[in-house]
């Protein structure tokens, strides 16, 4: 009886496999043909400056930079984000399109928002750019190309990278990001501080800007070593004289005890959700966020 009960059991869980592979393996297929039809979108975030002294008057809360976050317009289930599909892209091998895509769009972008907006168009754009790409030797060329082919200043640009990808082959990847640098392409070190993050690597990266990951950022209203964490990673991103970014600020107590850290530079639901860039454009006009002065004075 105990050997049926393994084969029945093993059924089951071979049964809930396949479905999962053929699921992926659909949404694989699926991801190939909208990226062939055009299905994919760019929505951004906006980076925003914040004053960390309310009694200076010179200073301004005002849009840093904006993340460029893709989204699929699934012809069935609607709009779905980065994070449902990502990871179907990344073992599907579509990973390589899908980039070339990302960054060809978030540059097209900016020059159609300087064309529209003037002085009010982000002055820089950051993209994603994942583990799986930065092996790609040609990646440096493409970043070339691309900024070439759309009249975008390198200074401009900056790519989000993650400390994953950094223990399997760093020197494959420090030479891509070496490259990169040299084009006058920055930098950001993305989610950090849930990587393998070794302190001496986070020298050798010549990255300008460290993104605290949200995780950090959710409890730290409530939990006090949270907040002495992020506290420590401001200290240490400033005296590398990196722009340290905290992620995921979604309220105003938040933003609150971040200013008291010291924090300059903040993104998240609080300051705006990741918008069409149609959407966004009245809102970069406006600069709701300077009212936040008020909100810490
Ligand atoms: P990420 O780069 O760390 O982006 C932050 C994610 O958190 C985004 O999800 C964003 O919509 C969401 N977010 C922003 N503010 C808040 C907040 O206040 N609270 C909460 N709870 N979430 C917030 P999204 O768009 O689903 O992207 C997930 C991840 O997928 C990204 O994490 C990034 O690693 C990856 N990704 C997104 N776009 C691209 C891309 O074009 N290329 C590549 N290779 N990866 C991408
Ligand atoms: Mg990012
Ligand atoms: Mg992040
Ligand atoms: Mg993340």
């Amino acid at each position: 009886a105990g050997r049926g009960r393994y084969e029945v059991f093993d059924f089951d869980l071979h049964a809930a496999e396949k479905a999962r592979t053929s699921a992926e393996e659909r949404l694989i297929a699926e991801l190939g043909a909208a990226l062939r039809q055009d299905q994919l979108d760019l929505h951004y975030q906006p980076i925003v400056d914040v004053l960390t002294d309310p009694d200076d008057p010179l200073a301004e809360s005002g849009v840093y930079a904006v993340e460029a976050l893709v989204r699929w317009n699934h012809p069935v289930r609607g709009l779905l984000p980065a994070g449902a599909f990502i990871d179907a892209a990344l073992r599907g091998g579509l990973i390589g399109d899908l980039g070339a895509w990302v960054l060809t769009a978030a540059c097209r972008q900016l020059r159609a928002w300087d064309d529209q907006l003037g002085e009010h168009a982000p002055g820089r754009i950051f993209v994603n750019v994942s583990t799986q790409e930065l092996t790609d030797p040609l990646l440096p060329v493409r970043v070339a190309d691309t900024l070439a082919a759309t009249g975008v200043a390198a200074h401009r640009l900056t790519l989000e990278i993650t400390e994953s990808g950094m223990i399997t082959s760093p020197e494959v990847t420090l030479g891509a990001l070496a490259q990169i640098r040299d084009l006058g392409v920055q930098l950001a070190i993305d989610d950090f501080g849930t990587g393998y993050s070794s302190l001496s690597r986070l020298t050798q990266i010549p990255a300008s800007t460290l993104k605290v990951d949200q995780s950090f950022t959710r409890d730290l209203a409530a939990n006090r070593d949270a907040a002495a964490v992020v506290a420590a990673v401001l200290l240490l991103g400033h005296n590398l004289r990196r722009t340290v970014v905290v992620e995921g600020v979604e309220d105003a107590e938040t933003l609150g005890g971040l200013h008291e850290l010291g924090c300059t530079h903040v993104q998240g639901y609080f300051l705006s959700t990741p918008k069409h860039p149609d959407d966004l454009a009245g809102e970069l006009v406006e600069q709701p966020w300077k009212a936040l002065r008020t909100l810490q004075g």
